[in-house]
């Protein structure tokens, strides 16, 4: 059995759910699908909310009725009269149900997390429908299911926690045998309901988690995040000119990227599969033909290099020295803690006997910091750095790696170096004019066959 997940963007129009209908409809393994909102919908029933917590009761209507009428529209996937009749009932009787709630809340100006998720459901629950009722249309037998049912969360609106035991005993139940006997359940990812049935959603892109926690549930086969972009690539599309798709990435590796904003899902959502085993396959409705990317429990091969390189502009480096830290104990603690006290979470870290650099990009509180650590130590700080790093198991099994690496760089000025033992990555740290190059002449390096013209130098390092 496998759990197919479609994103906002997969269900966004009608021609995005024929799309989805063809990928369904060829895929001949028992499965249960997973569908987001339509894309930006979620947005608009938040912002729906706010205008009803300001009062604002007229232009919360008006939003709610925009809603009901892009949805309405999507009933042309349905040409069966009843079927579409159905269709149509069931929204109707939906976005009226939801008008209701907006407009009581714009009564009494409040929205409480409790009826923020009210609202927020209503997204999938229409999705859901209609790509049931489209599936149904198109001869494949299907049967909607609220997701309501299935997913039992904790009271955490907004980013609740799923009851795991209560949520596979329904999955055991309700949707494996449906999927057994050559049904297709669909269900709308997000959103679950606490014990005594109150609506609940586990946060923002909480369809990934619901699609991984269905997969764990269901010992699935596989799992499939169908998105809008082919996978994730061995370097930022903005920043190299041939980026590749990585055929497969371990977790691990998947999660260090996800860092540098290669994040075509968030890593934490599917750790329920991954430790489970399950493989989790990101896919493009637009180009189905496309392999993809599977993340896996353990690495993928990745040849004779890392899996991809990436990297975050706009980072801070911090130095802090001190000659007391010479031979003594205690002094990265102390240091530390301030970062901890004002929560400040530090990615990068280099140390010498006598000094330590840091890097961070939450400057929210940096001048308090440096205040703080200029108590104790000497510190200097630079704005406008940025860190390059190359990802990959292969990091920690060849330690040739790290030096073809560097050698890539040269003649590019080095701020920090970070590379460990039982890491899967090396990191250096960078002007943030640096990137550019510095990221051309990796990628050339371990992702291109052809070699192509060195890319200029900026001024300073010629
Ligand atoms: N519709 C929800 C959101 O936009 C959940 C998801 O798409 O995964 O956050
Ligand atoms: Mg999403």
């Amino acid at each position: 059995m496998i759990v197919m997940k479609f994103g906002g963007t997969s269900v966004k129009d009608v021609a995005a759910v024929r799309r989805l209908i063809g990928i369904v409809g060829g895929e001949q393994r028992p499965k249960v699908v997973v569908v987001s909102a339509l894309s930006k919908v979620t947005d608009a029933l938040i912002q729906a909310g706010r205008l009803a917590e300001q009062g604002d009761a007229a232009a919360a209507a008006a939003a709610v009725r925009a809603l009901h009428r892009r949805h309405a529209e999507m009933a042309v996937l349905v040409e069966s009269p009843q079927r579409k009749a159905a269709l149509v009932a069931a929204l109707d009787e939906l976005f009226h149900e939801l008008e209701t709630i907006v407009h009581a809340l714009a009564v009494v100006e409040e929205v409480s997390p409790r009826s923020a998720d009210t609202i927020a459901a209503f997204g999938e629950l229409a999705s859901s429908r209609i790509v049931a009722a489209a599936f149904e249309d198109a001869g494949l037998r299907s049967c909607w299911l609220d997701a309501r049912q299935v997913l039992i969360t904790d009271a955490q609106h907004g980013a609740a926690q799923p009851d795991r035991q209560a949520t596979d005993q329904r999955l055991l139940s309700l949707v494996r045998p449906l999927a057994l006997e050559g049904q297709i359940p669909v269900l709308g990812g997000f959103i679950g309901a606490t014990a005594a049935g109150l609506t609940t959603t586990l946060g923002r892109g909480g369809s990934d988690y619901s699609a991984a926690l269905f997969g764990a549930g269901l010992g699935a086969d596989e799992i499939q995040i169908w998105t809008d972009v082919d996978g994730m690539l061995t370097g930022d599309p903005r920043l190299v000119a041939a980026p590749k798709v990585v055929p497969q990435l371990s977790f691990d590796e998947a999660s260090e990227l996800a860092y540098f904003g290669a994040k075509v899902l968030h890593p934490s959502t599917i750790l329920p599969a991954v430790r489970l085993g399950i493989p989790v396959r990101i896919l493009n409705s637009e180009r189905p033909e496309a392999e993809g990317t599977l993340i896996t429990r353990e690495a993928g091969a990745h040849g004779d290099g890392p899996a991809a390189i990436a990297c975050k502009r706009g980072v801070t480096r911090i130095d802090i020295a001190s000659s007391r830290m010479l031979m003594a104990y205690g002094f990265l603690r102390r240091v530390f803690e301030v970062f901890e006290r004002f929560r400040t979470p530090v990615d990068v870290v280099t140390t010498s006997e006598v000094s330590v650099s840091v890097t961070v990009d939450d400057r929210r509180a940096l001048d308090a910091i440096v205040a703080e650590l200029s108590g104790f130590a000497d510190v200097g700080r630079e704005d406008g750095m940025a860190i390059v790093c190359a990802v990959g198991q292969r990091l920690r099994d060849d330690p040739c790696l790290a030096a073809r690496f560097l050698g890539a760089l040269e003649g590019l000025p080095l701020a920090m170096v970070s590379l460990g033992g039982s890491r899967m990555n090396i990191t250096v740290v960078l002007r943030n004019d640096d990137v550019e190059p510095a990221m051309e002449r990796l990628h050339r390096r371990f992702f291109e066959d052809q070699p192509r013209a060195e890319p200029a130098l900026a001024a300073h390092a010629r």
